[in-house]
């Protein structure tokens, strides 16, 4: 189907979860463009396309909230069309909930390429089609993709996950872990560098272990060098380390570079051993310290932010209080934390010992005043201090403000022109607050 832009039909995407499922969705788009549909808002979509997520329950409650609005939307205009993805759809238990709820396709993380073949077969007169692969196939290069427009853009550098925590659906539903050849990423990057982005995030579950079981002959470290040098960016993230798989080499690499960022995502998910060896993380809260230290000691300025979860089965408030603990001990620069939610098909979801809701919440308050608490001391200590930061774009909470990010992940908010977008710009740093961080620009 390729038809001009006015006569194309609608499709709007609606995507959740984490930045691998934004990357998936750009590629979605390119591949829905290709087709010849074009993106509009949801009221005048012809189709609705759900790119989930299952990491927690509270996320899978959004998606379900949201289709029974879109449904609602579908009841008053026939022909509209309901594409069901990514996460979720791995899931047969969520397939099986969605037989006779209005969706027309339902297609998973492994085989997105073949929506525009679906929804082909959808117009031929095929009903409801279930199409998710259990397994994942070759990785598939060159597909299209439509970027989001901005400064930054992400590159995935490995697929799925093996890692086998015993809270987590991931390695479920994304399969076991691949790499990517080493040169199409740095191809990747240099037509991402071309086309005028200016930072990258290169993206995994566990990127530490990049290259791992592969033909791939780049180790993590290996491919960071070279990304290094990839003409016309301004700088590189990468996302996410895992404590245990953090060698020293990597954190040579991360020193030594000149692009590459001196942050660190390195969740430690929970500060008690017993509980680290029953989430099944493969490393004790002494290793995660030292890595900590070492980092901070080899990296000057090193920012280290983390995932935290309260509630996990059997965590006594000694467990959690060890959790406050790393937190005093780390002082994370900025941490994502997350109540446990049970996921069916993992381990942890037999074990007895489940945590009440509400100890739950009132942990997962504690914690993160604590955190806060943190934040705003970082934030204070940045005050005076003269920052380079790369501009992207127009503040969310007041458009007349720009925004941008130092290269520890910080973001800081102050007054500029637009032209200053995607540029490298040093900020002098007025105000740190809990949530924000304000600067301007010194007068010359
Ligand atoms: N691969 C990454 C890692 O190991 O750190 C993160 C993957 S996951 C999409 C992002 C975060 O969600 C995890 O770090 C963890 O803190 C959280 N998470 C995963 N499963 C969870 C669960 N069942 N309940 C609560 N939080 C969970
Ligand atoms: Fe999930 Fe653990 Fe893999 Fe991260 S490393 S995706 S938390 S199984």
């Amino acid at each position: 189907m390729h038809q001009s832009d006015s006569s194309a039909p609608g499709f709007h995407l609606l995507t959740y979860g984490c930045q691998m499922n934004s990357r998936d969705s750009e590629i979605i788009s390119g591949l829905l463009t290709q087709a010849g549909y074009k993106a509009v808002p949801l009221a005048e979509a012809q189709l609705v396309v759900f790119n989930t997520c299952s990491v927690r329950h509270s996320a899978e409650n959004k998606v379900y909230g949201k289709l029974g609005e879109v449904n609602k939307l579908k009841r008053g205009k026939p022909g509209m069309m309901i594409a069901f993805g990514g996460c979720m759809a791995q899931i047969p238990e969520v397939v099986q909930k969605l037989k006779g709820k209005g969706v027309d396709i339902v297609f998973g993380t492994h085989n997105l390429h073949q929506l525009p073949l679906l929804l082909e077969r959808l117009q031929a007169g095929e009903k409801q089609i279930l199409e998710v692969w259990d397994q994942h196939g070759e990785i598939i290069e060159d597909l299209p993709s439509t970027r989001r427009e901005g400064v930054s853009a992400f590159v995935n550098i490995m697929y799925g996950c093996n890692n086998f925590c015993s809270y987590c659906i991931v390695p479920y539903t994304r399969g076991r872990e691949r790499s990517r050849n080493g040169r199409d990423i740095i191809r990747e990057m240099e037509e991402l560098a071309a086309a005028g982005f200016k930072e990258i995030t290169l993206l995994g579950q566990n990127v530490n272990s990049y290259g791992r079981g592969a033909s791939e002959i780049l180790d993590f470290a290996g491919l960071l060098q070279q990304a290094d040098r990839v003409p016309g960016l301004e700088r590189i993230r990468f996302m996410t380390s895992h404590p245990k798989d953090m060698s020293d080499a990597l954190i040579d690499t991360i020193a030594a570079g000149e692009k590459l960022c001196e942050h660190i995502h390195v969740p430690l998910q929970a500060g008690s051993n017993s509980i680290l060896k029953r989430m099944n993380r493969g490393y004790t809260r002494e290793h995660y310290l030292e890595l900590v230290d070492k980092m901070r000691e080899r990296i000057p300025g090193a920012a280290i932010s983390s995932d935290l979860i309260v509630g996990f089965p059997g965590e006594s408030e000694a467990d959690f209080q060890d959790t406050l603990d790393m937190l005093e001990r780390v002082r994370f620069d900025a941490a994502f934390t997350f109540m446990y939610s049970v996921r069916t098909g993992t381990r942890a979801e037999s074990f007895a010992d489940q945590i009440e809701l509400s100890v739950k919440q009132e942990r997962l308050m504690r914690l993160n005043q604590k955190q806060y608490g943190i934040a705003l001391e970082i934030n204070r200590a940045l005050e005076g201090q003269t920052l380079e930061i790369l501009v992207d774009g127009p503040s969310k909470t007041n458009p007349d403000r720009l925004t941008g990010r130092t290269r520890t992940n910080h973001i800081v908010i102050f007054s500029g022109t637009k032209d200053l977008i995607g540029k490298p710009i040093n900020v002098k740093i007025t105000a740190g607050k809990t949530f924000s961080i304000f600067g301007e620009i010194p007068v010359e």
